[in-house]
């Protein structure tokens, strides 16, 4: 279906002025908008219609170019469907107008613009590159200096990154005069489309180096040293401005970015900046009380006291010995589980103990107990 004309939809004349804009897209919004239309389908669509009419009139640039060229100012370019979906409806995708739409701009007016001059070289930007890093917790609790290898491309030497052998300057491209664009006509419109003997690059090499075979750039691994912060978790991420990939003929590197990734630690599991881990008590530990010591992320050892009676399960806090935070603010804390171990491979006389033990406990009866001094411990590891 042919797509009608913008003042149309928006039903002004084609010398409105941007009040009259503004206006007759007020006047389309109330009429056609969706609460309004319940039962009429093709309300929907005409509001999308008059949305995108009025993103491109409101906007002096892109009206500009609607009046010199119609819609043919918002084609091509766009890549398979890039504005089919619906990307004008209101409110949402308006985004991805924007930047289809300053791609297209750098297309059709680059050289109206005169940002180059005669000749001047359109060089590719490289690309942004992903690293995943893997960390230990401990790396992650301390932070670390660490060398990596980036496969990436660098400049190439010999050429000086131009792409012609010895370093010679690449000469104008003949097709294109060094615009990068070839103007054709399409029905009524005249377009432009990217050079085919240049790629749009304005230039051409007459004798390419023969390091790069043209390029300016090869493919290398690179070493770099990395900084990473302490208190990285999995998912963070590290940019690297200009670390990635070299850019084509001399153009602007991209970004390094380096995802990391932190290694699951055999002891102590890790919530944000909290750490948690399970300790094993001894039965008597538990029942009578006492301290015991506990390994920490920093490589150190850290008491804690167990009051009598404690259950599996309890939690104790260390405090302040959890993960540093990534962007300020207080450390975490580490958190103890215990876990109460049943002794085995008693000696008769632990045995004959343990007996004697039993049968003093169905005088004191401690079992009836159990059940309210595991809700105290509960609270009282809730009370911290
Ligand atoms: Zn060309
Ligand atoms: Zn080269």
């Amino acid at each position: 279906m042919a797509k009608r004309d913008y003042y149309d939809v928006l039903g002004i004349s084609k010398g409105a002025s941007a009040d009259e804009i503004k206006k007759g897209y007020r006047t389309k919004a109330k009429e056609l908008h969706p609460d309004r239309n319940a039962d009429n389908p093709k309300a929907e669509e005409q509001f999308k219609e008059a949305n995108e009419a009025h993103e491109v009139l409101k906007d002096a640039e892109k009206k500009a170019a609607y009046d010199r060229y119609g819609h043919a100012a918002f084609e091509g370019g766009m890549g398979g469907g890039g504005r089919q979906g619906g990307g004008f409806g209101g409110g949402q995708g308006q985004g991805d107008f924007g930047s289809a739409f300053s791609d297209i701009f750098d297309d059709l007016f680059g050289d109206f613009a005169g940002q180059r001059g005669g000749g001047g070289r359109r060089a590719a930007r490289g690309s942004d590159l992903r690293y995943n890093l893997h960390v230990s917790l401990e790396d992650a609790f301390s932070g670390l200096q660490k060398q990596i290898n980036v496969p990436t491309s660098i400049s190439c030497d010999p050429c000086n990154g131009s792409g012609a052998e010895g370093g010679a300057e690449p000469s104008t491209c003949p097709t294109c005069s060094g615009m990068g664009k070839v103007r054709a006509q399409q029905g009524f419109f005249t377009v432009e489309r990217t050079c085919p003997t240049c790629s749009g690059l304005g230039q051409i090499i007459n004798n390419p180096c023969k390091s790069c075979g043209g390029a300016g750039r090869v493919e290398k691994e690179r070493a770099l040293s990395v900084n990473i912060p302490a208190g990285v978790e999995t998912g963070t991420r590290i940019r690297l401005a200009g670390e990635g990939e070299a850019g084509m003929r001399g153009g602007p590197a991209g970004d390094l970015y380096i995802f990391i990734e932190v290694s699951d630690h055999e002891l102590f599991e890790r919530d944000g900046v909290n750490l948690f881990c399970r300790v094993p008590v001894s039965m008597s530990t538990a029942a009578l009380g006492g301290s015991i010591e506990v390994p920490t992320i920093d490589g150190g050892r850290g008491r804690v006291q167990i009051p009598s009676g404690s259950q599996s399960g309890r939690q104790m806090r260390l405090r302040s010995k959890g993960m540093p935070a990534l962007r300020g603010g207080s450390a975490g804390d580490m958190f103890i589980e215990l876990a109460v171990e049943t002794p085995v491979n008693l000696t008769s006389r632990q045995k004959e103990l343990l007996k004697e033990f039993d049968e003093l406990s169905s005088e004191n009866n401690p079992e009836s107990s159990s059940f309210f001094s595991s809700v105290k411990s509960f609270w009282d590891s809730m009370k911290g």
